[in-house]
């Protein structure tokens, strides 16, 4: 059997019709295998029908241009280059060629022009840019570029580094469009603010930090670099995400601003930031909203306490005295849930005198350890609240309700694999798209830039 495609090329006015065969296949008898079309079938079809549709569609577009708009006097050919489409059925050669301006109005500084090469300006059609970001946002640039080649007639080899800068040219689009940083985002006066609606319930933001393979290292302490990832979740409605290496960005309050704007955030509006109290995430809420309140995640917390006692418990041939001191690590932790900072570093500084008296290495490792879980609720004391009347008042005391923000954001894209290293910049880059894939956003942002673009995902077309 043989099948033969055709398209049907219509004229505007509908008056003439073209007819160009595009693709013939033959099949033997009927079976699984030979049932339908296979892939690579569907590749050539696809392939065959974006060749002919381009052609039509490049050459009405030159015909409608070749004569002068305001005399009709066709264009005089000067020469034509070729230029390179990139589309998600095959990589397009087009003839884009130069002509000259027309004498009958001269214009300064114009003599000739390139009609095609002025309206495709990006080499690559926006959705399979759109495409590369979204996978990219997922999973790895090797894996990305091997999965789109596998199911699309790309028509070129696609290697990992052309879809890693393709897709920081996307990042870097969506960074030179948010605003210039400011030192501070509060607006307006407190007048001015009671005059606004009633606000929701207060707007939850989890701040973390995690930590990156450096692609430049030279020696084992600057291996790894922090990056900063959030989550902000309103009291209803979806959680947004973020993320942003702090020794790169330079625009982490307006990043974080636009995040809260788009929760609907207002100037009356409560914000609980919650974050593990890492130094340079603890300044950055009282920026952003009057009502801000900062308070350390219950979650870091507790994980601090718990790797102390493990540590005391790992305390050997001491077996009264590790449970002693786990004892008082759990009456710590008591004191920490019902906000009693005071008696809390109280005990935390009668645990360091004590094992400071001790000899022995693992002591050593752990009164160094609980001396530093000293000093950092000496850091945070004023963020430390009664865990336990906010948890019966039913306000937020942790993150870890939903996924942690780090997990989330950071790790399963770019730590699973001891071998993924990063330079800020492309961690910062990659970062912005992630977080827009996860967010379910980026499709927003292609459709601002290019009004035609119709690309749905998954989920909005399952809702549709
Ligand atoms: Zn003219």
């Amino acid at each position: 059997m043989k099948v033969t495609v055709q398209v049907v090329l219509h004229a505007d006015d509908d008056t003439q019709t073209v007819v160009r065969e595009a693709f013939t296949l033959t099949r033997a008898a009927l079976a699984p295998d030979t049932l339908g079309l296979q892939l690579q079938e569907a590749k050539d079809l696809l392939a065959a029908v974006q060749d002919t549709v381009v052609e039509h569609q490049v050459s009405t577009a030159l015909s409608a241009q070749i004569t002068c708009p305001d005399c009709g006097t066709p264009h005089r050919h000067k020469d034509s280059r070729r230029i390179v489409m990139r589309t998600l059925f095959g990589t397009l050669r087009l003839d884009s060629p130069r002509w000259w301006a027309c004498p009958c109005t001269p214009r300064p500084g114009v003599r000739t022009f390139s009609p095609l090469a002025a309206v495709l300006r990006e080499r690559i059609t926006p959705e399979l840019s759109y495409l590369q970001a979204r996978f990219a946002g997922l999973v790895s640039y090797g894996l990305s570029a091997d999965l789109l080649s596998e199911i699309l007639p790309l028509g070129r080899a696609l290697h990992a580094t052309t879809v890693r800068r393709q897709v920081q040219a996307t990042a870097q689009r969506l960074e030179d469009e948010l605003g210039e940083e400011r030192s501070g985002f509060i607006t307006g006066c407190p007048a001015d603010w009671a005059e606004l609606p009633r606000p929701d319930l207060p707007l939850v933001v989890g701040l973390d930090g995690g930590y990156v393979h450096s692609c430049t290292q030279r020696t084992r302490r600057d291996g790894w670099f922090e990056v900063i990832a959030g989550k902000a979740m309103p009291a209803d409605g979806r959680p947004s995400c973020f993320g942003y290496v702090q020794t790169y960005d330079s625009k982490p309050k307006r990043r974080l601003f636009e995040v809260l704007a788009s929760q609907g955030m207002q100037a009356n509006q409560q914000v609980t930031f919650l974050t593990d109290g890492g130094e340079d995430i603890r300044d950055l809420p009282r920026y952003l909203n009057p009502q801000a309140e900062h308070l350390l995640d219950w979650f870091h917390l507790t994980m601090r306490i718990t790797v102390l006692t493990q540590l005391a418990k790992g305390l050997r041939c001491q077996s009264e005295r590790s449970a002693n001191i786990t004892q008082e690590l759990q009456r710590v932790k008591w004191f920490l849930w019902h906000g009693n900072v005071f008696r809390a570093r109280h005990t935390v500084d009668d645990l360091t005198t004590d094992l400071t008296d001790d000899v022995g290495v693992e002591s050593g490792k752990l009164a160094k350890a609980i001396r530093e879980f000293g000093g950092y609720l000496a850091a945070n004391a004023c963020a430390i609240p009664n865990y336990g009347e906010r948890r019966l008042a039913g306000e937020a005391i942790s993150t870890s309700f939903v996924e942690s923000a780090v997990n989330q954001v950071i790790s399963k894209r770019m730590v699973k694999k001891q071998q993924m290293r990063w330079s800020p910049r492309g961690a910062h880059l990659l970062l912005q798209i992630r977080t827009r894939v996860l967010n379910n956003t980026l499709t927003d942002d292609y459709r601002r830039w290019y009004p035609d673009f119709t690309h749905t995902t998954d989920q909005e077309h399952l809702a549709a």
